[in-house]
């Protein structure tokens, strides 16, 4: 019951500020700081078996919701707007899947691949090679089956894009250096064995900041992956590398997904945000041109438009091991998306 009136004064709070987020959303897309949202989301099915279970309708009902309301761009263009800008005065969402499981194949995967949604889709090895069903599944009594290395090949071949979620799926704040370099190793090399493609990008386990700590974050570059995602929420504010980047449940109910996407300020203050609370009432003469391009439909990035470009030398710090995100690029990062207090 209790979480039923938090949804209802959370749908109470997205409609009174709806109106304010698309205004501050152009604003911010004049001088391409407009946020980015990675979406993840686990296991597709009607029987909800775990909390990670999202139930068709509902995933659908999101999908249709950010279809016509938003950009969904692939994590590489979520990753060049970080670097480059982002301009567009829509929401810009990318989507994501963890574990690998089969169910996935039933209703959420075809719709994505039918409408042309890009998908990353972060797969745990030691899983589908044995197919053995996840530990993290046993403890509410599931046992879903996860994808056959067959499926995987199928997906890589239909456009879905194949991340690594680990050999095992385990947790990297526990892990010494060889086995941390193994688990990021081999399970690259194997989806590139399996998909006959290279494996860019990877995604921490449990993905909480102590599931990806900075040493674990260091040695992903080294193996050659160009981005690791976390799943303990907040949004990627450019400019900034792009290669640590935060990730929203999506397994939640529509009002949680469509707050977070249209960016919630209170999220967004969570920590420092790059972001300007006041806004110009009109658009300075000196943005005219990438104002005029960002209302354009086809946002291609403007040649030498980007007045922010000089700030990106504050986001890769040359003395940082990791280049991690400056604080600038740390905004809203905030606890798990399970702690009920914090939720938005
Ligand atoms: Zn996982």
């Amino acid at each position: 019951m209790r979480e039923h009136w938090r949804l209802a004064a959370l749908t109470a709070y997205y409609w009174a500020t709806l109106a304010a987020r698309k205004r501050r959303l152009r604003h911010w897309a004049i001088v391409g700081i407009a946020p980015v949202t990675i979406l993840f989301y686990h296991r597709i099915h009607e029987d909800r078996a775990t909390p990670w279970t999202t139930h068709p309708r509902a995933f659908l009902r999101q999908m249709h919701w950010l279809l016509e309301r938003a950009d969904l761009v692939s994590l590489q263009e979520a990753q060049k707007r970080l670097l480059a800008g982002n301009f567009s005065n829509r929401p810009v969402v990318a989507v994501t899947f963890d574990d690998g499981y089969e169910d996935n194949l039933r209703a959420a995967l075809p719709f994505l691949i039918d409408h042309g949604v890009p998908c990353t889709y972060f797969v745990t090895v030691e899983n589908v090679l044995r197919g053995r069903p996840f530990d993290h599944d046993a403890r509410y009594g599931a046992a879903p089956r996860p994808h056959t290395p067959e499926q995987i090949r199928g997906l890589a071949e239909s456009g879905v894009e194949i991340g690594s979620h680990a050999w095992s799926h385990c947790d990297f704040g526990q892990w010494n250096d060889d086995e941390t370099r193994r688990q990021l190793g081999d399970s690259r090399h194997a989806l590139e064995d399996m998909i006959s493609a290279p494996v860019v990008r990877f995604a921490f386990p449990f993905g909480r900041p102590e599931n990806a700590p900075p040493l674990a974050i260091a040695a992903a570059r080294h193996s050659g992956y160009v981005a690791v995602c976390t799943a303990h929420g907040g949004y990627n504010v450019p400019p900034c590398e792009g290669f640590v980047l935060r990730r929203f449940h999506g397994d939640d109910p529509w009002i949680r997904m469509a707050n977070r996407v249209t960016v919630d300020l209170r999220l967004l203050r969570r920590s420092a945000p790059a972001l300007p609370d006041a806004v110009p009432a009109a658009t300075p003469p000196e943005f005219a041109a990438e104002a005029a391009w960002a209302a354009t439909p086809d946002r291609a990035a403007p040649a030498g438009a980007i007045p922010i470009q000089n700030a990106l030398s504050s986001c890769l710090g040359p003395n940082d091991p990791i280049s991690a995100p400056s604080s600038a690029c740390q905004v809203a990062a905030y606890e798990d998306p399970c702690v009920e207090s914090l939720r938005g």
